[in-house]
């Protein structure tokens, strides 16, 4: 919990944008997980969103029922999904709270939302508490240089958006998140 402003319409300190880019960066390698600051906010565990979960995500496994996984199409098998309740819910959201925080799966520990504010790109148009949240994160930057790879990267973000025919096999054009991240993959922010 943070001491943050929960008024939507405040905006939010998104830290340092280089400094971001590398954890991000990173945290897309698989090197180190996101540290978002999300304090009180739970707009992406209640945006009807299903988390997959690898065969090797023991822990997360070993604290979730089984009864709430099923068999992720086109993936091999042992990989699972968890789907969400009437509400978009997350199921392991409980008292607006993630349940089983320090066994979360990779999904939940790497996703950061500022991937929207970093490309210029909306989240789907289900994702309303999402796109809340993230027309409210504000970066800042050190350097001219700094705000020129913001612009690199949002430029980037768009093209791919215009031509999902850029975006590798396996990424759907409709899926935002998907296009904002491999932007940041891909983009030439040097
Ligand atoms: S497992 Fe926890 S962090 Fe992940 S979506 Fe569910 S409630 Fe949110």
């Amino acid at each position: 919990m943070t001491d943050r402003d929960p008024t939507p319409d405040t905006q939010l300190d998104a830290g340092d944008f280089a400094s971001w880019l590398v954890e991000i960066r990173g945290a897309i390698r698989g090197d180190n997980p996101s540290d978002v600051p999300c304090g009180d906010c739970t707009a992406c565990c209640t945006a009807s969103q299903f988390i997959h979960i690898a065969p090797d995500e023991t822990d997360a496994l070993a604290h979730i029922p089984s009864a709430l996984l099923f068999p992720a199409p086109r993936l091999p098998s042992g990989h699972v999904l968890m789907g969400y309740n009437e509400r978009g819910q997350c199921p392991m959201l409980i008292d607006n709270r993630c349940s089983i925080y320090e066994h979360r799966p990779r999904a939940c520990r790497t996703y950061d939302c500022r991937v929207f504010a970093a490309t210029g790109l909306e989240p789907d148009d289900d994702k309303i508490l999402v796109a809340q949240q993230v027309r409210r994160w504000r970066f800042s930057f050190a350097t001219q240089s700094d705000h020129d790879a913001y612009d690199a990267l949002c430029t980037a973000a768009n093209q791919l958006r215009l031509d999902p025919s850029e975006l590798p096999q396996g990424i759907s054009p409709s899926n935002t998140t998907h296009i904002a991240i491999h932007a940041i993959e891909i983009a030439d922010t040097h």
